[in-house]
């Protein structure tokens, strides 16, 4: 059993046949998804696809690059959809200082309050980082966030190392992705060497970062299984291994509810 602890599944590429893209993840032995929002828009077809699919769990938040019209008032909205029995985490929030879609401030403000509403309601958080990785870092240090010791999750990881040690030591879990399959991504497959296990989490960030194995096509939560054995390879243990050392790392974090439906 493997969990896609990040998948956006509800992107209009899954549309013509997402409940195939279920069934195939199923067979591949995916058994749960985790679909994280990135506005306020997109919050309802995330917990749509929650209620539809026994194997979809939900989180909700706002995306950096959709906090340019942030409003403190849309906290209310956010403390009221994470009521929804199969929100697991707030997220994806973070920093994205690559596309720049809204002011660095703000990004900053609307992830602090985000934080916030994550240690007041203690669910972890699923954090996106592009560019900003002293900005994350300060701010993830600042909150008064801990969910048990299990704040979060940095998702599809690419800093470097210094960036994960920082990032373990407040905590958070490292999400790895389809680029640590990728030939030229040796500095990374470091970082997956030197990670505790019991810290790793596998995930797709479908449709987009699609392992080698399939590069240049549509990702889909069936292709973790890809992720996975990229880690095995690395660590040097079995993909059985990596399945249940992952699956439990899910559930640490995301609460055991997410393996008992
Ligand atoms: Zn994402």
């Amino acid at each position: 059993m493997l969990v896609d602890t990040h998948c956006h599944l509800d992107f209009h590429r899954f549309d013509g046949d997402r409940d195939e893209v279920v069934a195939r993840a199923l067979e591949a032995g995916v058994s749960r998804i985790v679909v994280p929002a990135l506005d306020l828009d997109n919050c309802a077809a995330v917990l749509a696809l929650a209620d539809r699919y026994p194997s979809v769990f939900a989180a909700v938040g706002v995306h950096p690059n959709s906090t340019a019209l942030w409003s403190d008032g849309w906290i209310e909205t956010l403390r009221e959809l994470a009521a929804h029995d199969k929100v697991v985490a707030i997220g994806e929030i973070g920093l994205d200082y690559h596309w720049d879609k809204s002011p660095h401030e703000t990004q900053q403000r609307a992830l602090t309050q985000q934080l916030e509403l994550a240690a007041e309601l203690d669910l972890p958080v699923i954090v996106h980082n592009r560019e900003a990785d002293s900005d994350v870092l300060r701010l993830l240090e600042q909150s008064a966030l801990r969910n048990g010791d299990r704040p979060g999750v940095l998702h599809s990881f690419s800093s470097d190392w210094e960036v994960a040690a920082r990032g373990l030591e407040l905590g958070y879990y490292l999400g790895f992705t389809g680029p640590i399959t990728y030939k030229n991504a040796n500095e990374l497959r470091d970082v997956l060497r030197k990670a505790p296990m019991d810290r790793i989490l596998v995930e797709t960030d479908a449709p987009f970062l699609a392992p080698q194995a399939h590069r240049g096509q549509r990702n889909e939560p069936a292709y973790v299984v890809h992720v996975a054995q990229q880690v095995a390879a690395v660590r040097e243990t079995s993909l059985k291994t990596v399945e249940a050392m992952t699956t439990e790392n899910a559930a640490c974090i995301f609460g055991r509810d997410l393996l008992s439906s």
